[in-house]
């Protein structure tokens, strides 16, 4: 009952036999392997975008620093919500990599960029003169970390601001394929027809082992990138294995199906936790994560059991009234059971 995150399940079969599968003799090495022609192409064709430079690095923090980096100068400041990974958990990765460059946070209800936030951190940011740093790109993340969607009109609202002062947008899509399941819109929709010029492509929570694909819709910053990657760390040698994941990923619209299992999985598990008694659910879980606060005796019951996920604060303890109520998160992935989603819910009804 591993409930902590999505990228604690293990890989889906199709990808692991696309390692094994790519196993055998050998490739030219940095990207130049046989696969990765064929990834390039499947990315252009789901995101419907013939010109599209694509990347893939193995973690989501790269994708997004090195993505941010890209259309950041060290003295500008990028736009992130406050509730953001690029925020809180990529330990100034984005800031590292952009050379010093800022992170500016934007407020907004569910962890999404209110528009209206993100015009006053903008104009605030460039009236200042040669005195403060200057306008960088705005990231989204979608699904956001709290497990709400931006609509296509919510991303194209933020986008728009960002475009009337010439500035790039970056979307985060660890959980990309999760907002796309739940829209039931295209890739495409989501990002360049809604204003998005550059996307990190999420692999890793949803069956991947580690790959990430980041996507510029102009490619005229690819070369750039491609020496920020590599100079960051984050070429890899024996890139065949990053392309043979990526490739049976969306072989298939897999990285969708996938997607959609895990929503339905955490809708399963959101009616249960509905049920239990004195639980609270402040955000419509809208993809594959919840935020819930429920008494202390129902994580007792689950976690004694063996039941693992975060609770918060993070210093949290189970030690306490029964009755208080403390706020956990839950992460569905694609290879949750509904005999186990169902056990954890009746430990935590009691
Ligand atoms: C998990 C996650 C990432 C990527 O994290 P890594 O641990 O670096 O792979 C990026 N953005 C969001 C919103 C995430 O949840």
């Amino acid at each position: 009952m591993n409930f902590a995150s999505d990228n604690a399940g293990p890989m889906h079969p199709s990808v692991l036999n696309a390692i094994v599968d790519a196993n055998t003799g050998y490739e030219m090495p940095y990207g130049n392997d046989s696969i990765m022609p064929r990834v390039r192409d499947k990315i252009r064709a789901t995101f419907e975008a013939p010109e599209a430079a694509v990347y893939l690095v193995a973690t989501g923090t790269a994708a997004n620093a090195l993505a941010l980096s890209t259309y950041t100068n060290s003295w500008d400041t990028m736009f992130a919500h406050r509730v953001s990974h690029v925020e809180e958990d990529e330990c100034g990765a984005p800031e590292f990599y952009a050379n010093g460059a800022r992170l500016t946070l934007v407020d907004g209800d569910g962890a999404k960029m209110d528009p209206s936030a993100l015009r006053h951190a903008i104009v605030n940011t460039g009236d200042k003169g040669v005195h403060g740093v200057q306008r960088g790109p705005v990231s989204i993340t979608q699904a956001t970390e709290v497990g709400t969607l931006y609509s296509l009109e919510d991303i194209a609202a933020l986008t728009a601001i960002a475009k009337e002062y010439g500035l790039k947008t970056h979307l985060d899509g660890a959980r990309f394929a999760n907002a796309c399941a739940a829209l039931g819109c295209t890739a495409a929709q989501m990002t360049w027809k809604a204003g998005i010029d550059v996307v990190s492509f999420g692999g890793t929570k949803n069956g991947c082992a580690g790959v990430e694909a980041v996507v510029f819709f102009d490619p005229e910053k690819a070369w750039e990138f491609e020496l920020r990657r590599k100079r960051g760390a984050h070429l890899f040698s024996k890139h065949r294995f990053l392309s043979a994941q990526m490739d049976a990923y969306l072989t298939d619209d897999l990285w969708l199906k996938l997607g959609r299992q895990a929503n339905a999985n955490c809708a399963r598990l959101v009616k249960g936790l509905e049920t239990v008694k004195g639980a609270e659910i402040p955000d419509t879980p809208e993809a594959n994560m919840v935020f819930a606060h429920l008494p202390r005796a129902a994580h007792r019951r689950a976690m004694d059991a063996g039941a693992k996920y975060y609770l918060f604060p993070a210093d949290a303890t189970l030690d306490g009234p029964d009755d208080d109520l403390i706020r956990c998160r839950m992460v569905c992935d694609w290879n949750k059971t509904e005999a186990e989603i169902d056990q954890l819910v009746d430990l935590l009804r009691g």
